[in-house]
């Protein structure tokens, strides 16, 4: 089997090794289909908190090729996508119902999806692990991850407020795949959606996935009447820029009462000074999201098996899994947001 690795910050390499015999409870796979991901390209760039640099990737879907002793609900042949971790079940945290900030939760971690082959650890296997549906691509099917993490976030969004869970509206900022996943989640939910972005590209797909108003980021921050008119006047604000500003912009927007959802995370260390006055006199509810829980992944799973996220129009490109260098180095240039990578290159184009 071949696989990348990130062995530093812009170094990707690659690496051969044997294909492995699944250990107790653990499943290989044939990687069918790969996709980048924002956290991915911050590994890429200056490193991870929580991750080591080794194998690269985790977004991905394929065929089931072996299986381990006690493995009994996969068998070869079977299509199939997953989530790179899974939760011990054990730990503090995991007793709390919080198993997305379980204690173990990157200890036997399924990375190197930019790969022609993965043992899936045995954890995942049982938790986290699921059929691909016929009608679903394997393209599509790697959603499963990031569509996991959005649908977290509603989660916390939801459990905010016990009078009325959903927000009759929401505002989103940032257009990249993390916010347009987002959208789609607030088009099935019914829910009323703005999205703040740059890109006239961006905030035309935007209002393409179905945003029932697109607003330009740089009229809503720098022209005064565009400021006033938007202040304040969302019930929920999502966050998916990742920067103090964009944190600032969020609270600037929600109505009194709101809530934000600050799903954009920092570098660790960042400090971010917000409007003490807004959150204390306006009561405003702001709210951390962190990851996903198997129950996420199920809710993910269902919508996109489901048909109810329309994810195609989120990928920028298809290439060859060779291609894994020059695709980083085209997102580093701000070049598309989201690259699939095929390990057969016979195959590439929609599968
Ligand atoms: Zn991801
Ligand atoms: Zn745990």
């Amino acid at each position: 089997m071949t696989y990348a690795t990130l062995d530093g910050p812009r170094a990707i390499g690659w690496r051969e090794k044997p294909l492995p015999t699944p250990g107790r409870g653990e499943v290989l796979v044939k990687i069918r289909a790969a996709l980048t991901c924002g956290t991915d390209l911050k590994t890429y760039r200056r490193g991870h908190p929580k991750l080591q640099f080794g194998p690269f990737g985790h977004e991905a879907s394929g065929d089931v090729i072996a299986t381990g002793e006690g493995v009994t609900a996969f068998s070869p042949g079977d299509p199939v996508m997953w989530v790179q971790t899974a939760p011990c079940g054990a730990c503090d945290a995991c007793r709390a119902d919080n198993e997305n900030l379980c204690e173990k939760l990157f200890d036997e971690i399924a990375l190197g999806a930019y790969g022609t082959h993965l043992l899936l650890p045995a954890k995942v296997v049982r938790h986290n692990l699921y059929r691909k549906p016929e009608h679903l691509t394997y393209m599509e099917a790697a959603f499963l991850e990031p569509l996991a993490c959005v649908v977290h976030g509603w989660s916390v969004l939801r459990r905010a407020n016990a009078r009325e869970p959903l927000p009759p509206n929401v505002a989103i900022i940032g257009a990249g795949t993390i916010g347009l996943l987002h959208l789609l989640n607030a088009v099935q939910a019914g829910v009323h959606a703005t999205v703040i972005a740059r890109g006239a590209d961006r905030l035309d797909l935007a209002m393409r996935l179905g945003a029932d108003e697109v607003l330009d980021a740089a009229n809503v921050e720098d022209d005064p009447a565009a400021r006033e008119s938007s202040a304040a006047r969302f019930a929920a604000v999502i966050e998916c820029g990742g920067t103090a500003e964009s944190w600032n912009t969020a609270v600037r927007l929600v109505a009194p009462g709101g809530r934000v959802l600050l799903f954009g995370g920092l570098p660790a260390g960042e400090r971010v000074a917000l409007d003490a006055g807004r959150i204390h006199y306006d009561e405003l509810t702001l709210l951390g999201t962190f990851h996903f829980s198997p129950n996420d992944v199920r809710e993910a799973r269902d919508l996109l098996a489901g048909g109810a996220a329309n994810v195609k129009p989120l990928v920028s490109g298809i290439e060859p899994l060779r291609a894994l260098p020059n695709v980083f180095e085209r997102l580093d240039k701000r070049d598309g947001f989201k690259y699939a990578l095929v390990p057969e290159p016979a195959l590439v184009g929609w599968i």
